[in-house]
């Protein structure tokens, strides 16, 4: 049996003393679920997140990472930076870093080899385009992007690895997949997987729905077959609402 993970995503948002002060009011209300409860925080909150997190069933997790260690990439931030201080999720290949920062699938795969090799567990994001799934050619697209995310990824390391099925028309649109054409995608992808690593892995993973997940509609989403939680951006911002989300199944 999958356990649920609920991933919040604050994107470009909260102070220090904002994520302090979220997680103070959240961690009593969460304490006793047997989710997972994530909150994958830009990198100036990481360090007071995982301090303000300690003793709670809260993790932390990053946005984003370079693949290499070190070296002359002014601005970057390394997986083997994020593994010194404690952070255990990484956010790879978000559709808003794979269309303003220029994110592809050969970076994004990059990074979750980089990830995994620094004890990294990355949440790796797929999905497509208002376009694409006007056109019927969803599947084709995330099982693609599936693959090549997962490339020369060794079959012991998926146990790490979490995917998120975000399709781009329904992040922060207020546009939520049915809980039906959500669970058939991450059926697509579970079955990509199975092709690649074998079905007992398959069954293993953890895949996730973000897009306009809130408090009312994500009992509907994680009770379905496939769903195994939600990547939560604009509701994982307000403290009841987001753990309301965590506690909904
Ligand atoms: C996200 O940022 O990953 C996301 C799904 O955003 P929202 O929940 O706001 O649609």
């Amino acid at each position: 049996m999958r356990k649920k993970v609920i991933a919040g995503n604050w994107k470009m948002n909260m102070l220090p003393n904002e994520a302090i002060s979220f997680i103070e009011n959240i961690a009593p209300m969460v304490k006793d679920t047997k989710n997972e409860v994530i909150l994958c925080v830009p990198y100036v909150d990481l360090f007071y997140s995982l301090l303000t997190s300690q003793n709670t069933n809260i993790k932390i997790g990053a946005q984003n990472m370079h693949w290499e260690e070190s070296g002359a990439y002014t601005g970057e931030v390394s997986g083997k930076m994020l593994q010194s201080i404690g952070v255990e999720y990484v956010v790879i290949g978000h559709s808003e870093r794979r269309q303003y920062f220029a994110d592809t699938d050969e970076t994004v795969n990059k990074k979750v080899r980089a990830a995994l090799a620094n004890e990294l567990k990355p949440i790796i994001c797929v999905g497509e385009t208002l376009e694409i799934r006007e056109q019927g050619k969803q599947n084709e697209v995330i099982t693609t992007q599936t693959r090549l995310a997962l490339e020369a990824v060794e079959a012991s390391k998926l146990e790490n690895v979490l995917i998120a099925y975000e399709p781009i028309w329904a992040i922060g649109t207020g546009k939520t997949a049915t809980a039906e054409d959500a669970n058939s995608a991450i059926k697509a992808i579970r079955g990509e997987v199975a092709k690649i690593y074998g079905e007992p892995i398959a069954s293993n993973l953890t895949i996730l729905y973000g897009g306009s997940v809130k408090a009312d509609n994500s009992k509907e989403l994680f009770e379905t077959s496939d769903i195994d939680g939600g990547l939560v951006g604009g509701a994982s911002l307000k403290v009841e609402e987001f753990a309301k989300i965590c506690l909904s199944v």
